[in-house]
């Protein structure tokens, strides 16, 4: 099996350029970022506080939570629902930021998602698949773009979905996110030492997929040893 790592802040175009790099290869995508976001939706639908590590701990173990492919798109259910048309809220994602650096979420997710990178040749991204779910993975990169740019890109995403929202809201949100997400214990976001860093600021969707491409196979040509 081939696992390609990618991980990289909020808004990066991971998910869209993971996506479009899986297919061209014959790959199966896998985000992460979906699953601890349905962890949070229960969290807000079930009215528990993510700064109550306790409870969110305690409730762990009343979530399951799953993937499945329908029509190429990847599905998460949570607890037999298709969740996939309520994660993407911003309540939802700020709830996540808060909730996945708790043990206990991390813990949860973390062998769901070794198990499906050992079944299958995937692209894998999130935010500790090069450092922590997959150390051996045999392509490690690390997405980004600055945060002006990222914010515009969720902005457009936003208003694509019909969602109304402030550019300079996400941005804060952002801003926020990250440093949560890089400043936790668990898990925490950092490039690993052997991942290539791809900063997507100035490139366009179908450059970025190239060059995901080309880091892929230049590693399988070139040195393989893991790390
Ligand atoms: O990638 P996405 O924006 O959907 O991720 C939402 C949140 O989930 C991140 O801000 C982060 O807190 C958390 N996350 C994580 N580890 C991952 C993927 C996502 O902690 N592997």
């Amino acid at each position: 099996m081939h696992n390609i790592a990618i991980d990289g802040p909020a808004g990066a175009g991971k998910s869209t350029i993971a996506r479009l790099a899986a297919e061209k290869l014959g790959f199966i995508y896998v985000d992460t970022g979906a699953m601890y976001r349905a962890m949070a939706l229960y969290f807000i639908r079930n009215g528990i506080s993510g700064d109550n590590e306790t409870a969110v701990s305690e409730a762990c173990k009343d979530i399951n939570v799953s993937i499945e492919y329908k029509d190429g798109e990847q599905v998460v259910i949570l607890n037999g629902e298709n969740v996939n048309a309520f994660i993407r809220t911003e309540q939802v994602s700020m709830m996540t930021s808060d909730i996945s650096k708790y043990k206990a979420v991390r813990a949860k997710l973390l062998d769901i998602q070794r198990n499906i990178a050992a079944a299958e040749d995937i692209i894998m991204d999130g935010r500790d698949i090069g450092t922590c779910v997959l150390p051996y993975a045999e392509t490690k990169i690390y997405l980004t773009a600055s945060v002006s740019e990222r914010a515009r890109r969720r902005y457009k995403e936003q208003e694509a979905r019909g969602a109304a929202c402030d550019l300079e809201e996400l941005e804060q949100d952002i801003i926020k996110r990250d440093r949560q997400d890089m400043e936790r214990e668990t898990s925490p976001l950092k490039q690993a030492e052997d991942a290539v860093l791809l900063d997507t600021s100035d490139m366009s969707i179908e450059d970025a997929v190239s060059a995901v491409v080309k880091i892929y196979q230049a590693g399988k040509g070139g040195s393989n040893e893991g790390s």
